[in-house]
């Protein structure tokens, strides 16, 4: 039996002719494609710049490096979120300071940011998880009364808006182009911002801290993004609205359909661009066994994430926690079903049928 994947990336002809183009050109790093991928993915995300980077990771560090963020300095983000939200913070020297989350978005609970802010709180990370924006008025606010930066962990949220406004506008913005992502280009990332200070020292810190050939203003990185990247990124620019809504369309089908278990919301004036479809197995079902009888069906299914960020097994004595209740009771019930764009209709509904046994 042929198992449905949990993601899948979509690798059309343009995509494979766009790497070939750039193999012919014997131009591999830092050219014209990687500047149009930025111009492009700038003006859909609104803002000034956007500086392409090796990884999701890589924009989160440069981004907290930029903000002068480092060793003595306090980062408040939620535990329920992919590891390298936590370690870009851990590298830069500063210490992460958990918030717990709310329980129908998944994502950092507002109320309860300003208890967690001390005098050395430099930045907010939230984490739009899943692809549901959080509550950024509230965070805007917040960071305002006490200036604080803020830096939208937004990869796995490419387009998903609040008020029509995208993610990686209200903040500098960090995402990720990992195979697995809504846009993908195998391995690579961003980062945006409308500020040209910002943007100049993530340019710098990519490249070597280099200012011009061989003249280093400050301790950088390689974390240059290559040209096959960008010419993958460039053709599924051209497709992304089209995912997107085939995405929504699925999530829309199994919201419809899905009795068995919870589904998830979107909030009135947000836009999901559901990265997942995330239902919760609680009461007296046992989540493994519900796995397993998902797999047997041919249904591939995801876990985001089991562990939250300060119970993983190095994070000991390296954050400051509060009580997180919430992260750890979503992390014993979320299931991830497949909602990627390449579904099939037989396909959704085979899903929807097995979930409904449950
Ligand atoms: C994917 C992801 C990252 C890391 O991105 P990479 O490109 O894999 O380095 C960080 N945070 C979140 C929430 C992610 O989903």
């Amino acid at each position: 039996m042929n198992v449905i994947a949990i993601s899948k990336p979509y690798i059309g002809d343009e995509e494979k002719n766009a790497v070939l183009e750039v193999l012919s050109s014997g131009q591999l790093t830092q050219g014209p494609r990687t500047a149009q991928f930025e111009e492009q993915f700038a003006a859909m995300c609104g803002v000034k710049h956007a500086v392409a980077v090796a990884s999701g990771t890589a924009a989160l560090h440069l981004a907290l490096l930029a903000h002068d963020i480092g060793p003595g300095d306090e980062v408040i983000t939620t535990p329920f979120t992919f590891i390298a939200t936590v370690s870009a913070i851990l590298l830069t020297g500063a210490q992460p300071v958990f918030v717990d989350i709310d329980e129908e978005t998944f994502n950092i609970n507002p109320e309860l940011v300003e208890a967690a802010i001390t005098e050395r709180t430099k930045a907010i990370i939230p984490v739009h998880l899943y692809g549901h924006l959080c509550d950024m008025p509230r965070l805007q606010a917040i960071a305002e009364a006490y200036k604080l930066q803020i830096i939208e962990d937004a990869c796995q949220a490419f387009l998903a808006t609040y008020q029509g406004r995208p993610a990686g506008s209200f903040g500098t913005g960090a995402f990720s182009f990992y195979a697995t992502k809504n846009l993908m280009t195998g391995e690579g990332g961003m980062i945006t911002t409308n500020d040209d200070e910002i943007a100049h020292r993530c340019r710098l810190l990519r490249a070597h801290g280099m200012s011009k050939r061989y003249h280093h203003e400050r301790l950088g990185f390689n974390y240059r993004m290559g040209e096959m990247q960008a010419a993958l990124g460039l053709v599924q620019l051209s497709r992304i609205a089209g995912f997107t809504e085939k995405r929504r369309e699925n999530a829309a089908f199994y919201n419809a359909h899905i009795e068995s278990v919870r589904t998830p919301v979107t909030q009135p004036d947000y836009g999901h661009v559901w990265h997942q479809y995330t239902v919760r197995i609680n009461g007296t079902r046992s989540r493994d066994a519900c796995m397993a009888q998902l797999n047997d069906a041919g249904i591939g299914i995801g876990v985001y994430y089991p562990i939250p960020a300060h119970q993983q097994p190095f994070m000991r004595g390296k954050a400051a926690a509060a009580r997180l209740p919430v992260a750890e009771k979503m992390a014993s019930e979320v299931l991830s079903l497949p909602v990627h764009p390449q579904l099939s209709r037989q396909e959704l509904a085979h899903i929807v049928t097995e979930v409904n046994k449950l």
